[in-house]
């Protein structure tokens, strides 16, 4: 098992989701990936030609809903003028020999984080983040209400070019579709399967296990063994409700998953005080991340029990979070060709540089 100093060269198994791996290798002649490119940030506050700009809502097609403070709005949520998916569309679907395809059907709608064009993620208030995160639920909400063809609701934000970001200004996108995502499906299935075995949630268990950390270590000259706890070792950040973990098997050098501390399926269930403690957690971690890269690009998505479909029989073994993402390489072929994904960090160093960041400032 690695420590945090050592040298890595491990493949790991994702503990949810078995059939996922990654190599993670800290040598460092075998590093195959090539660096992202740091983009500088666009830390103007109004741009004159920006259509998420306060003053230019005449731009984006009229909200879908606004929230508001004093006499301007802070989040807006408006409809993708280019969506990828189409309300217009039947959701019909139709087979020709191996060629199946299911129509286009679903909703594609843009978050306005905040009327700041440059504001990062960190620099926002928890209050406001908090609010956004109300926001998500409620659209959410709307959007499972609004028609049963609807299975999941993926809200995300890509940050950067090096992440997707096709506008500067700070937004997260939200795209209803008619089928539940790959990456979902596999975390519910998993985790049922491991639920019918071990009787308890698989995240609450990887939750308790970053918590408290044992090994067993042997002793080569008396062949003792001692119990060696390791308090910690995966806990970047943790409030009264929620806990950042650094995961084993990350799939980035940085990426971040943050996870209520008491077992809750569905994301759409956090009360309103909860959410703020989560947008403290979630701010510190942004943080955190931006002190460590000097300016994050990332993506980061939520996943949450899939409406629609016999919901109640995952409520125990599924488990929300949210999946945080900085780009800080270009996947190689061998991570295309393979499935399997480079880290060149140990998970375990970049658990403690995060953790050592030092977030005073921040504060207040
Ligand atoms: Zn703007
Ligand atoms: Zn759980
Ligand atoms: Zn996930």
């Amino acid at each position: 098992m690695a420590t945090d100093e050592r040298e890595v060269r491990e493949i790991r198994l994702d503990p949810v989701v078995p059939t996922e791996s990654v190599l993670v290798s800290t040598v460092r002649n075998l590093r195959p990936r090539k660096k992202e490119q740091p983009a500088p940030r666009d830390t103007r506050s109004q741009v004159k030609e920006c259509p998420f700009c306060a003053g230019n809502e005449s731009m984006t097609p009229q909200a879908i809903a606004e929230y508001r403070e004093q006499d301007h709005w802070t989040i807006r949520i408006v409809e993708n003028l280019y969506p990828v998916l189409s309300s217009a569309a039947q959701g019909t679907t139709f087979n020709e020999g191996l060629r199946q395809a299911i129509d286009g059907y679903g909703r594609h709608e843009v978050i306005i984080d905040h009327h700041n064009h440059g504001i990062a993620i960190h620099e926002m208030t928890e209050q406001h983040l908090g609010r956004l995160f109300s926001a998500y639920q409620t659209r959410m909400t709307e959007l499972y209400r609004s028609d049963p063809r609807l299975r999941y609701v993926l809200v995300f934000k890509n940050f950067g070019p090096a992440a997707g970001a096709s506008i500067p200004h700070t937004h997260s996108q939200m795209i209803a579709l008619p089928v539940i995502p790959e990456n979902v499906q596999a975390e519910v299935h998993f985790s049922a399967a491991y639920h019918r075995q071990h009787h308890h949630c698989v995240y609450c268990a990887l939750i308790n296990d970053a918590l408290s950390f044992t090994a067993t270590v042997y002793d080569r000259e008396t062949g003792e063994s001692q119990r060696q706890l390791h308090v910690d070792t995966y806990v970047v950040e943790k409030s009264e409700h929620f806990i950042a973990i650094k995961p084993f098997a990350s799939r980035f050098e940085w990426e971040i998953h943050i996870l209520p501390l008491n077992h809750q399926a569905d994301f759409i269930d956090v009360p309103q005080e909860m959410l703020l403690d989560f947008a403290g957690v979630f701010r510190n971690t942004m943080a955190r991340l931006d002190a460590v890269l000097g300016g994050a690009q990332y993506n980061y998505f939520l996943h949450t029990l899939p409406h629609n479909f016999s919901e109640q029989n995952y409520r125990h073994s599924y488990h929300w979070h949210l999946e945080i993402c900085p780009r800080t390489s270009i996947p190689s072929g061998f991570e295309l060709g393979s499935g399997l994904h480079v880290n060149t960090v140990s998970p375990e160093a970049a658990a403690k540089q995060l953790r050592e960041i030092q977030l005073q400032t921040l504060t207040g």
